[in-house]
């Protein structure tokens, strides 16, 4: 059989095909509205064949800040439309025509997928560079814990290394004033997000199930599909901006810059993190928390760029006051990381003594499969049931069958957007094949071992945390804790259905 057909014959197949799919395609094509003539990408407008196989693809907005797409290098092929739909929950699950917004989570799970790299991250290096070199900017960059043990892949070495130390030696050499480390801030939100979660238990039983919402795809996902539960999202920011938010005031207090003259920059392994900064709810007395996001791959190319090589750099220690982290914090950047961290320290807040040794290893909540449930006995809390859950099309199934039950049988819901978890996210290298599992597992055993490895495995053990609350935010969910650390979610459901 033919490999290629007619372009006529492609253009009767497309308006054959009704308005499903093709109408949103239309909306990637830049500068064509959506159902518009001529749709198609411009390097099938002219005469010539088709792959038969072509299938499709997923619309993206010019606005998108996350990802965009080379129109040449495009292949539809449709596999970004199979990451959106089977892996996402995005992709089909809400009615067409379009009504004023394309749905996006901005998860980047469709970089990942695209096999001709026509979907990229929309790139931030630039913006960077130019305030690296600005003498009056003092740029400061954190670096997340999913990072730690994936940038060297861009460099070579086997997935799961990890180049924590040797990262934060690149930044230095690569002209950053200051480099701080997002284990820390995954700690503040542990002292935040566990005193919340017990708090709730015990006194504001209507918000719960407690949603965690440190992962800005999967909020933004229920922004649009479940509003109902929005109540129930943790209103705990996310680490990167604890982060931020804590550098441009305690930070900035103590060593006497304005926040104004303070650029933060993020490492973050996902895409939907650019979309976060943006967001309009991250801002205190007028200052952004954070003002860029690069992504893993994105850091690598700025690297090379300056002919910084990971394999040679020397090794730095992060810059202190907001650079400790415990291993709880470290195990954020894998699925179910984030609750046995959150358990870890609720445990210690209701009972006054740290947890014991099986929920510092905490089986049931660790490793790939899909929806993962655990019961934790914390004594004078009682027994708590939990679920964690990564890629949002499972998120989607678990949230339906919580709707259709009308109650949840868990206190607490761990949702990340991608398939095991930061360490998975679209920012991450792409040196292997998104959909294989090996790569993620390195780089999970490498985040459990840097864990066990710590000298504290505690969030509220954090020497530089206890500093903070003591300096400066008073204890967990104080009024300035919650002026900086806390925040809002909008509802989005509207601009997708009637
Ligand atoms: S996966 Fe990439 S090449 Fe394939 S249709 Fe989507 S954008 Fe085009
Ligand atoms: S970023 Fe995520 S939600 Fe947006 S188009 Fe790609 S896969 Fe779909």
């Amino acid at each position: 059989m033919s490999s290629k057909i007619s372009r006529r014959k492609f253009l009767k197949l497309v308006a054959g095909s009704g308005a499903v799919g093709f109408g949103v395609m239309a909306a990637g094509c830049k500068g064509k509205p959506s159902g518009a003539e001529g749709w198609i990408p411009d390097q099938y407008q002219g005469k010539g064949d088709f792959p038969v196989n072509l299938k499709g693809r997923v619309a993206i907005s010019d606005a998108n800040p996350s990802i965009e797409r080379d129109d040449e290098k495009c292949i539809l092929c449709g596999q970004c439309v199979e990451a959106c739909k089977n892996v996402m929950g995005v992709y089909g699950n809400y009615p067409l025509p379009l009504k004023s917004e394309i749905a996006c989570v901005n998860c980047g799970q469709c970089v990942m997928w695209c096999p001709s790299g026509a979907i990229t991250e929309k790139r931030n290096i630039k913006e960077v560079l130019a305030a690296i070199d600005d003498d009056t900017k003092h740029v400061v960059v954190q670096t997340a814990p999913a990072t730690k043990v994936s940038l060297g892949e861009e460099f070579g070495m086997p997935p799961g290394t990890s180049v924590g130390n040797k990262m934060a030696g690149a930044l230095k050499e690569a002209g950053f004033d200051a480099v701080f480390d997002t284990c820390f801030s995954a700690d503040l939100t542990i002292m935040e997000e566990a005193s919340e979660f017990v708090h709730r238990l015990t006194a504001a039983k209507d918000e719960i199930p407690h949603l965690t919402s440190c992962c800005p795809g999967w909020v933004k996902y229920c922004e649009y599909f479940y509003p109902e539960l929005m109540h129930n999202l943790s209103t705990c920011k996310s680490p990167q901006n604890m982060m931020g938010a804590t550098i441009k005031s305690f930070y900035a207090d103590k060593m006497g810059i304005k926040p104004e003259n303070i650029v933060n920059v993020s490492i973050m392994p996902c895409t939907a993190k650019k979309f976060e900064v943006a967001r309009e709810e991250l801002e205190v007395d007028g200052n952004r928390d954070m003002d860029y996001v690069l992504t893993t791959r994105e850091l690598a190319v700025l690297l090379k760029s300056k002919g910084i090589d990971l394999n040679t750099v020397p090794e730095r220690e992060y810059d202190s006051v907001l650079g400790e982290s415990t291993g709880a914090g470290k195990i954020f950047g894998a699925t179910g990381g984030v609750t046995e961290a959150a358990v870890r320290s609720a445990y210690f807040f209701a009972t006054g003594s740290n947890p014991p040794a099986d929920l510092l290893s905490w089986q049931p909540v660790r490793g790939m499969t899909a929806v993962k449930e655990a019961t934790a006995s914390i004594p004078g809390v009682g027994t708590v049931n939990i679920a964690v859950c990564h890629g949002l099309e499972n998120a989607r199934q678990l949230l339906d069958g919580i709707k259709a039950s009308g109650s949840s049988k868990w206190q607490f819901i761990e949702f990340m957007a991608c398939p095991g978890g930061c360490i998975g996210g679209g920012g991450q290298p792409k040196s292997t094949v998104a959909a294989q599992n090996s790569a993620k597992l390195k780089r999970i055993e490498a985040i459990y071992k840097e864990d066990t490895g710590s000298a504290k495995r505690c969030s509220h053990d954090n020497t530089e945390i206890q500093s903070v609350y003591k300096e400066f935010f008073g204890k967990p969910l104080s009024e300035k804790a919650e002026k900086y650390l806390h925040t809002t979610f909008v509802n989005r459901h509207d601009r997708l259905f009637s």
